[in-house]
């Protein structure tokens, strides 16, 4: 009821819920009956949640923050919000986002941005903008995200929480609308390491629904930060990474983390990873390539939206009319970007490129992690910008992502720490560190010794 009651209080302001649970206290009262009965329950039961709309649930809309959803209630629930209702978590309703988790400021929704609730005035990050300022608003204590190239450490970054990206296939995917499904990885939001970890425990394991889900069991990760300790640990500061491209408070508070690791014990060297640069440009054209693909099934006929011209029309009439009305201007650019790269005469040219690129970036990932155990960067180039400030320049907006995406192309795990405020601006700050595919412990580790 707190919960309801602050988002009552606040969203009219922060915009971060598409959609508030009106069942939310009854399946509180449900969790109490559960306990009752004796059902044991992990840690987090009772505690209430937010999900990202890209994730599927029973009994609330799903719309991925596209028109072309609107209304549309599915059958069954993601596995992630399966396990988190298993657990006795109470979902406090659906987030807003990027249309279809394109872009890096919540301003690509189409049902209007969410706000920073640091500076009402700024971007809350994107695309999982609603799940990170819904958390930083104390609107709800946790929240579940989804990132393909930064979308839960970009937000975590510019409202002052901590978000992971797990190891690709560490969490099922199944359920979660796709995006790209080579970088797609559904993760927690939190306002501590100690509560991502918890909530990462929650979701994380293999699920048969999900092809590229890891069949191994996976370590606690609250133990890992109840039990941290960093000395000895190796520490790769990524040289490409740490430019004056990043704004001067971003670094600083980076390289006070650094310090305070150091003086826990941590061994900080320089690495270089010489491909991190072309990374963006493999991103933008194997991200479209394969959205363009997993958004055909948005065809009128399967889901949500259905525009009839006047008069009637073909089933292609029918189609574009949907397509056109429901999908918004990112959409349609990333579609045909992705529908050219991957058109015959230039397959190679661009989508076969980006892979080699790809490739170029995961031995620069190998060949790191034969020397330190984790890397770490700033999260991104700089504090929240101005709503509005690049929503006409689809290049700079790219350009948030430097940081995040290599991880997405390697499948490693990542997290995004608080760092403190840039003294020159007054606002959050994040670190971020990566580890080795399967090593997310370690990213618990050294984040709960900053904490
Ligand atoms: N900003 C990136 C993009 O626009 C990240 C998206 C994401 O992680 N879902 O593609």
């Amino acid at each position: 009821q707190a919960h309801l009651d602050r988002i009552a209080a606040v969203d009219g302001a922060v915009h971060a819920f598409l959609h508030v649970n009106d069942a939310a206290l009854e399946s509180a009262a449900d969790v109490d009956r559960r306990r009752a009965a004796g059902e044991e329950l992990g840690p987090l039961a009772g505690v209430p949640i937010a999900i990202k709309d890209v994730l599927v649930t029973t009994g609330m809309p799903s719309t991925s923050g596209s028109r072309i959803l609107e209304g549309w209630i599915p059958p069954y629930d993601a596995t992630p919000v399966r396990k988190v209702r298993e657990a006795g978590m109470v979902p406090l309703g659906k987030t807003n986002m990027d249309e279809f988790a394109m872009g890096s400021s919540t301003e690509h929704s189409a049902y209007g941005p969410t706000h920073n609730p640091w500076d009402l005035e700024r971007i809350p990050g994107g695309s999982g903008g609603g799940s990170a300022a819904a958390v930083a608003a104390f609107e709800a204590p946790l929240a579940l995200g989804s990132d393909t190239g930064g979308s839960i450490r970009q937000p975590a970054h510019v409202t002052g929480t901590v978000g992971t990206k797990p190891t690709y296939g560490g969490v099922s995917r199944y359920g979660s609308i796709a995006l790209a499904s080579s970088l797609d990885q559904v993760g927690p939001v939190s306002r501590t390491v100690l509560d991502a970890a918890l909530l990462h425990d929650v979701i994380a394991g293999h699920d048969p629904h999900d092809q590229t889900s890891i069949p191994d069991p996976w370590p606690s990760m609250a133990e890992a930060v109840r039990n941290a300790d960093v000395s000895g640990l190796r520490i790769g500061v990524v040289k490409e990474l740490d430019s004056d491209g990043f704004q001067s408070g971003v670094r600083q508070r980076f390289h006070e983390a650094l310090e305070l690791l150091a003086a826990n014990g941590a061994e900080i060297v320089e690495v270089g990873a010489p491909n991190f640069e072309y990374a963006i440009a493999a991103y933008y054209l194997i991200l479209p390539a394969e959205a363009s693909s997993n958004l055909a099934k948005f065809d009128s006929v399967r889901f949500g939206l259905r525009v009839v011209p006047e008069g009637g029309g073909t089933v292609e009439e029918v189609m574009a009319a949907t397509r056109e009305a429901g999908f918004g201007p990112e959409v349609k650019r990333r579609i045909i970007l992705g529908t050219y790269a991957l058109s015959a005469g230039y397959y190679d040219a661009y989508y076969g490129s980006a892979q080699k690129v790809r490739t170029l970036v995961q031995q620069d990932f190998a060949s790191a992690f034969d020397r330190v155990d984790v890397l770490a960067t700033p999260t991104a180039p700089t504090t929240a910008f101005r709503l509005g400030e690049k929503l006409d320049d689809p290049l700079a907006m790219y350009l948030n992502d430097v940081a995040t995406i290599p991880a997405n192309l390697a499948g490693v795990p990542g997290i995004s720490v608080p760092a403190g405020l840039a003294p020159e601006d007054g606002l959050p700050v994040g670190v971020q560190f990566l580890a080795p595919a399967r090593e997310d412990a370690r990213l618990y580790n050294v984040g709960g010794a900053l904490e």
